[in-house]
């Protein structure tokens, strides 16, 4: 290790990824991440000092939620003087909405925050944990002119790195478990480490770094399906405290034009809740207008998600509720790119 090496916290929230089996009942247990070196002994080859931080309590991230999230948050708080980058390893399953709740909460992000996590456990013969963990921690490292290369929120698997909030989880079992459908990677990782500029955030580096803990999680995701009835719309739009609305659309952001759904539509926007419209296709935008079905949505004030991910749109609506901004501001915000989280 050299003085100057990159320091990176290493955060283990849960998942497959810090599993080892146990020899002796064969069954699959957290190992202690204190541990770590001493298992991946690869890792002191690296050129950078990596310290650990665990949860107290690992979790499956189906289990994740945004007081977790918050947690994420304050460890990268409470230590981002101290660190050069930061990896979180977590669980594939829920690793795009941390991610992408992350993207947000951590406002003028200008260091490296690299989510990874893997299909197989780190002790097993085949596992795709220590390409996953090492490069990410590579990643983690890079500097150029004296600054990181990579200053967002990343999400590296299988030889990829994306702009986390840019990301879904497709498949559970390959490899590759992830795509960025609407953005392309950030970093591939082949015999070289190659970066596309271009696609990179490139924050101000003078602006401080704001955390932002107020999520308002009382929201309501509704993935529309040709059949869904009245009773059950009804049903779920007049939930008692519900501030916000995702409706996941057909194609471009189509809906139902039957004239019971517009108008219990209607109700809900005019209690001032917004609805926002996110595609349920992976790729493609929203584009309200372009189809007769979705000209009623805009008329209404119906905000678009343009090309967000569903993941990416549940945290950017808990985070601007959050902020209690007014209707208008709302509007115009989450139409807005904040994060590099949809096309402008
Ligand atoms: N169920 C696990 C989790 O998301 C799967 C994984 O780690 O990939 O925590």
């Amino acid at each position: 290790m050299v003085k100057d090496d990159p320091k990176i916290l290493l955060i283990y929230t849960g998942g497959t990824i810090g599993m080892i089996k146990d020899f002796k009942t064969g069954s699959l247990r957290n190992f202690n991440f204190k541990d770590l070196l001493k298992h991946i002994p690869e890792l002191h080859l690296l050129d950078c000092e990596i310290a650990t931080h665990s949860f107290v309590t690992p979790i499956d991230s189906s289990n994740m939620n945004p007081d977790y999230w918050a947690e994420i948050a304050i460890i990268i708080k409470d230590n981002y003087a101290r660190y050069d980058g930061f990896v979180i390893l977590h669980g594939s399953d829920t690793m795009s909405y941390t991610a992408s709740a992350l993207s947000f909460m951590l406002e003028n992000l200008c260091k490296p925050v690299i989510f990874t996590g893997s299909q197989l456990p780190i002790g097993d013969l085949r596992t795709d944990a220590k390409e996953n963990l090492i490069t990410s921690i590579q990643l983690a490292s890079m500097r150029q002119d004296g600054l990181p290369v990579i200053r967002e929120v990343g999400l590296y698997f299988e030889y990829k790195l994306y702009r986390a909030n840019r990301t879904t989880k497709i498949n559970a079992e390959h490899f590759e478990a992830f795509a960025s459908l609407n953005y392309p990677a950030i970093a591939e990782s082949g015999v070289h480490l190659d970066v596309n500029h271009s696609a990179l955030l490139q924050p101000k580096a003078e602006n401080e770094l704001i955390v932002h803990l107020e999520l308002e999680d009382a929201i309501l995701l509704v993935k529309m399906y040709p059949g869904i009835t009245k009773k059950i719309i009804t049903h779920y739009f007049s939930l008692e405290g519900t501030k916000g609305v995702i409706l996941e659309t057909f194609g471009s952001g189509n809906l139902t034009t039957e004239k019971w759904f517009i108008d219990a539509l209607q109700d809900v926007i005019h209690k001032g809740i917004p609805v926002i419209n996110v595609t349920q296709c992976s790729g493609g935008s929203v584009s309200m207008g372009h189809y007769e079905t979705s000209i009623a949505l805009k008329k209404m004030g119906v905000i678009s998600g343009k090309d967000i991910t569903t993941e990416a749109a549940i945290a950017k609506l808990m985070y601007l509720l959050g902020r209690n901004e007014d209707k208008e501001n709302f509007k115009k915000l989450f139409e807005l790119p904040l994060r590099g989280e949809m096309g402008a």
